[in-house]
């Protein structure tokens, strides 16, 4: 069975602005690509899982979303990392959601669908429901990113970010699970 990183997109893998429906401001933290590869050439599958409740709020349209999420696909990739699968839960918060996080069911999911042991495996990203979804679906760790949200979140979480590991950003990240999942 194959490991993973599920990632959080907003503020995780690109810059958080808010609401998010135009390609060209995806905007890809420094080093992301790089970070990822890294995981990838270590045997990682590579799984993005997004909150786009702005599709829900009438904000913007899935195929809006997907516009954004293949421009942040392109940009990766030329950077030699490639997402196996973006999970995308368009719901408001007040709507019913088969997978919206803090919902491990894009995890499950994704399970299936590529045979992946969960609990070697890791969930990334910025806010607490990010954590969440990796708890409940029983990851080996979540990761807390200081980007986005994060610090915000660290301050505001202190109880239950005790569980997660916290890191300033992707390099971070890649670094302590390569050098904690080596086996
Ligand atoms: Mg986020």
């Amino acid at each position: 069975m194959q490991r993973a990183v599920f990632l959080d997109r907003d503020g995780t893998l690109i810059v958080e602005k808010n609401y998010l429906s135009r390609p060209e401001d995806v905007e890809p933290f420094a080093g992301a690509g790089g970070a990822l590869k890294k995981l990838a050439d270590a045997g990682y599958a590579l799984v993005m899982v997004t909150n786009q409740s702005g599709i829900g709020r009438g904000y913007f349209t899935m195929a809006e979303a997907e516009r954004v999420n293949a421009r942040v696909c392109g940009d990766f990739a030329r950077e030699g990392a490639r997402f196996e699968k973006i999970y995308i839960a368009p719901e408001a918060p007040d709507q019913p959601s088969r997978g919206r996080k803090p919902s491990p069911q894009f995890l499950f999911d994704a399970r299936e669908e590529f045979a992946l042991d969960l609990a070697e495996s890791f969930m990334v990203g910025d806010k607490l429901i990010d954590l969440q979804c990796g708890w409940n679906a029983g990851v080996k760790k979540s990761i807390l990113v200081r980007t986005g949200y994060g610090r915000e979140t660290e301050r505001e979480n202190a109880g239950e970010i005790s569980r997660a590991v916290v890191v300033d950003g992707l390099a971070e990240m890649a670094d302590w699970i390569l050098r904690s999942g080596s086996k």
